[in-house]
């Protein structure tokens, strides 16, 4: 078990699988997308592995794969089916933005992958595309069913609130918990990378989700690790999630660290302190020592209140 210098458990890791994407949501990356020259740096999904097993062998038993889009990347289900019978996996899960997933989430599911997040921002088809620039709500909409058919749930549908954009579609949003054991999660926007210099209407508070839901009930928190506060509408069979990641802080309960595509360690999202742990893997050097004093490093918090926002696009970290 790994415990920092503030002890904290860490038992989380959340892997950034590539830093491309077949969306190029206009807050999270430039609509040019990323430069070809970045695959080469690159881990391969062999050095993934490795680094992988070092962190579970370490403590880790819950992964997160995200990215970029992490269904983008090729021998994907092959990789989680190899990661899955590592000894000590307890939670394998995925962030995506569910544009494939109509054709992967059945081999997801046999791979050994036990759960997805989807990210879905608007409910309406012509705002679906101006916001992810490329995307068709309709591959999205059939990747959450298929998702549901083979049982990767309980789903979680991520909305990224946005002033002027989806703020008039809370409540509908919101109606997806009422029939369904699914949890919408509300996150304020961020303004880091592409957001940074949105202008100021678009960033709201996450109240504005509790003054228009009416009758909410709070459901108190299985995980004290989770950034989401939740609640339920009225007879609901989901749950409504709030994620204020600017106002409020769960640094105290932290049990997360993230790793790039490129074999950064990221000991904090909000931080732009990144240790190589791909250099110590091609030099032959003591990876799992190397982890074990990063983790000794870990931030005690962050200073987003301090307005100290990194530098980084969201789909090179992967949220
Ligand atoms: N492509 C996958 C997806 O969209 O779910 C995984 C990676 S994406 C970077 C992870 C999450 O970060 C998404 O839910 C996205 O909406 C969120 N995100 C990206 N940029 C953000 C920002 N500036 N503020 C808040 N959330 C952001
Ligand atoms: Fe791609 Fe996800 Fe970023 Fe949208 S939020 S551009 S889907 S990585």
């Amino acid at each position: 078990m790994m415990i920092d210098s503030f002890g904290r458990k860490i038992n989380y890791l959340r892997i950034s699988l590539t830093d491309r994407c077949n969306l190029r949501c206009k807050y999270c990356m430039p609509g040019t997308g990323v430069s070809k020259f970045s695959h080469d740096d690159m881990l391969t999904l062999e050095e993934l592995y490795t680094i992988t097993k070092a962190f579970v062998e370490l403590g880790i038993d819950k992964l997160r794969f995200t990215g970029g889009e992490p269904l983008v990347r090729k021998g994907i289900v092959e990789f989680i089916e190899r990661v899955s019978k590592l000894d000590g996996i307890r939670e394998l899960t995925m962030t995506t933005n569910g544009i494939l997933l109509k054709k992967y989430a059945k081999d997801l599911k046999e791979a050994g992958l036990n759960r997805v997040n989807i990210s879905l921002d608007t409910l309406d088809g012509d705002k679906y595309r101006e916001i992810t620039r490329l995307g068709n709500i309709e591959d999205v909409l059939e990747g959450i069913e298929e998702a549901k058919r083979v049982g990767l749930t309980p789903i979680k549908i991520n909305t990224v609130l946005i002033g002027g954009f989806n703020d008039d579609e809370i409540e509908d949003l919101a109606n997806l918990t009422v029939n369904e054991k699914m949890d919408v999660r509300f996150i304020e926007l961020m303004p880091i990378g592409e957001a940074a210099t949105w202008a100021e209407e678009n960033f709201l508070s996450n109240d504005i989700v509790l003054e228009r839901l009416e009758g909410l009930v709070a459901v108190p928190s299985e995980d004290k690790s989770s950034p989401a506060v939740y609640y339920k509408l009225p007879n609901a069979k989901g749950r409504i999630g709030i994620i204020n990641p600017i106002t409020c802080k769960f640094c105290a309960d932290c049990n997360r660290v993230r790793l790039t595509s490129k074999g950064k360690l990221k000991l904090c999202l909000h931080s732009d302190r990144e240790i190589d742990i791909r250099k110590i893997l091609l030099e032959g050097g003591d990876l799992k020592k190397l982890i074990l004093k990063s983790i000794g490093e870990k931030e005690e918090s962050h200073h987003l209140e301090a307005k100290l926002y990194i530098k980084r696009n969201m789909n090179e970290i992967g949220g």
